[in-house]
């Protein structure tokens, strides 16, 4: 699934190529996939592209209507305009002739370039909303703060993981209501930042290590977003660059690798059912 960095770089993407162009037709090939109607869409421009956690919210002129995206576990957005780029989950299918049989819903664009919704397993939705019902929605409401922002303090960090005092560090920190947008590859990485075992329960924390889980948090997001992204394989960000910030991951997916500061060999375990990567030495 991708994580904040990877919806980052779509969104940053999105936001050079569809601003300001009208959206002259929506598709729909799988009605589960799009939730609400089309003709509440067409004709109208795109003003803005956001963020949220996971989620891009697309917002349309005159009438405050927002689409809001969310990828799951292996949606992807490929635009069409003479070039290509790609975000989300990877597959094979993904650099091939578009539409395909995973494709979902297309969108076409007054400049006559195309934005495909492809999702091979159909967790991912795209709905239309709209200004007032994004303020007061429940998937918004449970969201922990954004990492990059002023209100995600230290303190509210450890408010919000001592809810989970028996729960380890590295599993507590994946709740999106502890913090938006962090999973499997950013916790691990900001552990191995706060020299943290990821295994340590929250509740034998203390201030100086909630204090180093939230100042790695915060680095690894900015970097993964520096390095437009983690996704493994074919991922390609919306300038048709590979993410590569899995070149400069300390642990993730680096198991029987020597550490990059130590020269440890990094283990690999399964924590709340999720590979766990760490350094026995620098996170003991
Ligand atoms: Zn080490």
């Amino acid at each position: 699934m991708p994580e904040l960095p990877e919806v980052e770089t779509i969104k940053l993407g999105l936001q050079k190529k569809i601003l300001g162009l009208r959206i002259t037709k929506v598709q729909v090939n799988s009605p589960k996939s799009f939730i609400g109607n089309p003709n509440q869409v067409e004709g109208k421009k795109v003003v803005d592209i956001w963020r949220k956690a996971k989620m891009l919210g697309v917002e349309l002129s005159e009438d405050q209507t927002i689409l809001l995206f969310h990828l799951k576990m292996s949606g992807q957005l490929i635009y069409e305009d003479g070039g290509r780029f790609i975000g989300g989950h990877p597959t094979e299918d993904m650099l091939g002739k578009m539409p395909n049989s995973h494709t979902r819903v297309i969108f076409s664009f007054s400049d006559g370039s195309h934005l495909y919704f492809n999702d091979q397993r159909k967790f991912g939705w795209i709905r239309v909303s709209n200004k007032a019902q994004v303020t007061s929605n429940k998937l918004f409401e449970k969201l922990g703060p954004e990492p990059l922002e002023k209100s995600f303090t230290w303190q509210i960090l450890k408010q919000n993981l001592l809810k989970h005092k028996s729960m380890p560090i590295k599993v507590a920190i994946m709740d999106q209501s502890v913090v938006s947008g962090v999973g499997n590859i950013y916790s691990n990485e900001a552990c191995f930042d706060a020299k943290l075992d990821p295994r340590t329960k929250v509740g034998d924390l203390g201030d100086g290590e909630f204090k180093a889980i939230h100042k790695g948090v915060i680095k690894v997001i900015k970097n993964g977003i520096k390095h437009g992204g983690s996704t493994r394989a074919h991922f390609v960000d919306p300038e048709g660059h590979k993410g590569y910030f899995l070149d400069y991951a300390k642990v993730y997916w680096r198991d029987k690798h020597p550490c990059k500061v130590c020269k440890t060999e990094i283990k690999k375990i399964t924590l709340g059912g999720r590979g766990t990567y760490f350094c026995p030495r620098c996170q003991s």
